[in-house]
């Protein structure tokens, strides 16, 4: 059996994807405040979001009736099954 290779990048790939839900958390704090507040990307989603370039996440800080947004870079790897 050969062995299986894979090449290329996926940076720069637009991924057509309207809204890619994610099993990830995201805490952070206000930038006016201090006070943390937090994204849960199972519900929040990227929308049409590009491998390897800054994607913004929206939260709302409750003690400044504020949204604000933080800078998230999405990767995307893929690899052969073992
Ligand atoms: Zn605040």
């Amino acid at each position: 059996m050969s062995a299986i290779k894979i090449s290329g990048s996926a940076k720069g790939t637009q991924l057509d994807v309207k809204r890619l839900y994610l099993p990830f958390k995201i805490e952070a704090d206000c930038p006016v405040c201090g006070t943390g507040s937090g994204a849960d990307m199972n519900t929040d989603y990227l929308s049409y979001p590009t491998v390897g370039s800054e994607e913004s996440v929206s939260m709302f800080c409750v003690k400044c009736d504020e949204f604000f947004s933080v800078k998230v870079v999405l990767g995307l790897t893929l690899e052969a099954a073992p």
